[in-house]
C-alpha cells in the first residue's frame, strides 16, 4: 500500500513537473501559434481587381502574386475577369498560398533548428551508449528524463515526430498543399528510424520518452513493478493503431478534420491548449503508462505506425548471438514489450523495438547487442528450449 501511494505521488510529481516547466517555457519562447490555419471565407467579385480582392479579404500581396502567378506589383491592378479562373478555383488557390504563408509565419524557426541540432547530438550520444552496452537500470531513467526536459519541457511540443505526419495529412486535406519544411522534417525523422531502429522514438520523442519514464518509475527497491505490468499482444495493439490511422487519414483527407487534435498528448508540453477532453485523455494514457509500455505509441501514434514499417529496413537493430545464447528467456521477461520474444523466437511479425537496451542489460551471457547487419535465425535447439519455457 505504501509503495502504491509512493508510486502515485511519483507519477503526479512527474506530470506536475512537466506541466509547470512547460507553462514557464512556453512563456519564454516567442509565443508563436504553431497551429494550422483554418480556410478563410473569401469575397471575390468578377469586377474586382486583384488588389481589391486583397484589400477586401486582408490578403498579403505576396500571397496574391503567387496565387495569380503575377510577376510585378503593377499586375495587381489587373481585373479578376482577365484570369481564366472561376471564383472557386481562385478561392482554393488563395487559400493554398495563405496556408503556406501562415505555416511559415507560425513557426519559431530558431527553436526548430536548435531542436533538430540537439536531437542529432543526443541521438548520436545514445547510439554510442546503447552500442557500448552502457545503458543500465541506474542511468536509463535519467536519459529519458533529460530527453523529456530538453525536447519537451524546454523545446516544447513542436516539432515532434508525430506532428510531421499528422500535420502533413491535415494540411493536405484542408488545402491540398504540402508544406515543404514539414516534408523535410518527416524525411529526417524517417532517416533516423532507418539509420538506428526508431531511435527518434526511443530517445528523442518528448512524448515517447515521457511514457517510458513513467513506465520505469513503477518499480520498487528490488526492481519489481509496484503495480503489475502487462504486455498486450502486438496483434491487438497494432490492429487498433492501423484502424485509428485509417480513420484519421480518411477524415483528414476527405473532411479536412483532425481527429487527433482534441487528444493530442504532445500538448502536455503546451498545457494551456490541452482542453478538457485532452486532460481526461492524458490522465488515462499517463496512468496506463505505468502498466503498459508506451500505450500512445503502440495504440494510436501515426508516426509509431509508419516508424514501425520503416524499422523493417533499419541498418542497426537488436541482434542475438546464438553461439552464446543459452535460451534462458531472461531477455524476453525483461523486454517491456513483446518484441524480444518475437526476435528470439523468430516470429514473422516483429513488433516495435524502442532500443531501450533492457534486453542487452539482462542477458547473463552477453549474447545481445545493438549492431548493423542481418539478424541471424535462431537454431532449432534454442527454439525448442524456449518453447519448453513457453
Ligand atoms: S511512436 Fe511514440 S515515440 Fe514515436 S513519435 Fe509517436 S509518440 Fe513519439
Ligand atoms: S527488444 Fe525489447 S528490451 Fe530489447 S531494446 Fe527492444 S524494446 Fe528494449
Amino acid at each position: 500500500m505504501k509503495d502504491k501511494i509512493l508510486l502515485s505521488l511519483k507519477l503526479l510529481l512527474v506530470i506536475l513537473f512537466v506541466v509547470v516547466g512547460s507553462i514557464i517555457s512556453v512563456r519564454l519562447w516567442s509565443g508563436k501559434g504553431e497551429k494550422l490555419a483554418k480556410p478563410a471565407e473569401l469575397i471575390i467579385k468578377s469586377n474586382m481587381t486583384i488588389a481589391e480582392i486583397g484589400k477586401a479579404n486582408d490578403i498579403e500581396n505576396i500571397v496574391l502574386k503567387k496565387a495569380f502567378g503575377l510577376q510585378t506589383k503593377e499586375e495587381l491592378k489587373r481585373n479578376f475577369s482577365e484570369f481564366s479562373l472561376t471564383q472557386e478555383e481562385a478561392i482554393s488557390r488563395i487559400n493554398k498560398f495563405m496556408a503556406l504563408q501562415a505555416e511559415d509565419a507560425s513557426k519559431n524557426w530558431m527553436k526548430i533548428v536548435i531542436k533538430f541540432g540537439l536531437w542529432v547530438a543526443f541521438l548520436i550520444f545514445m547510439f554510442v551508449m546503447v552500442k557500448k552496452k552502457k545503458v543500465k537500470t541506474t542511468n536509463r531513467k535519467w536519459f529519458y528524463f533529460i530527453a523529456v526536459m530538453i525536447f519537451g519541457v524546454i523545446l516544447s511540443a513542436d516539432p515532434s515526430p508525430m506532428g510531421t505526419i499528422k500535420d502533413n495529412f491535415t494540411l493536405f486535406g484542408a488545402y491540398h498543399v504540402l508544406f515543404p519544411p514539414r516534408l523535410v522534417a518527416l524525411a529526417l525523422m524517417l532517416l533516423m528510424v532507418i539509420l538506428a531502429n526508431k531511435f527518434i522514438c526511443s530517445w528523442g520523442c518528448q512524448l515517447g520518452t515521457l511514457q517510458d519514464l513513467i513506465f520505469r518509475i513503477n518499480k520498487d527497491n528490488k526492481g519489481k513493478p509496484v503495480v503489475p505490468q502487462i504486455k498486450i499482444p502486438f496483434i491487438i495493439t497494432n490492429t487498433i493503431r492501423i484502424i485509428f490511422f485509417i480513420i484519421f487519414a480518411a477524415i483528414a483527407l476527405i473532411w479536412a478534420f483532425d481527429i487527433i487534435e482534441p487528444v493530442d498528448l504532445f500538448k502536455i508540453f503546451k498545457p494551456a491548449t490541452l482542453g478538457i477532453i485532452g486532460i481526461i485523455f492524458a490522465a488515462i494514457i499517463f496512468s496506463l503508462s505505468l502498466v503498459v509500455y508506451r500505450p500512445w505509441c503502440h495504440l494510436f501514434c501515426p508516426f509509431g505506425l509508419i516508424g514501425w514499417i520503416a524499422e523493417k529496413i533499419s541498418l542497426n537493430n537488436i541482434k542475438v548471438d546464438y553461439d552464446k545464447c543459452i535460451a534462458c528467456g531472461t531477455c524476453i521477461k525483461k523486454c517491456p514489450s513483446t518484441v524480444m520474444e518475437a526476435i528470439i523466437k523468430h516470429k514473422k511479425t516483429i513488433p516495435d523495438c524502442f532500443s531501450c537496451a533492457s534486453c542487452i542489460e539482462s542477458c547473463p551471457v552477453d549474447a545481445i547487442s545493438f549492431n548493423s547487419g542481418k539478424r541471424a535465425n535462431p537454431p532449432k535447439e534454442i527454439l525448442e528450449k524456449l518453447g519448453e519455457k513457453g
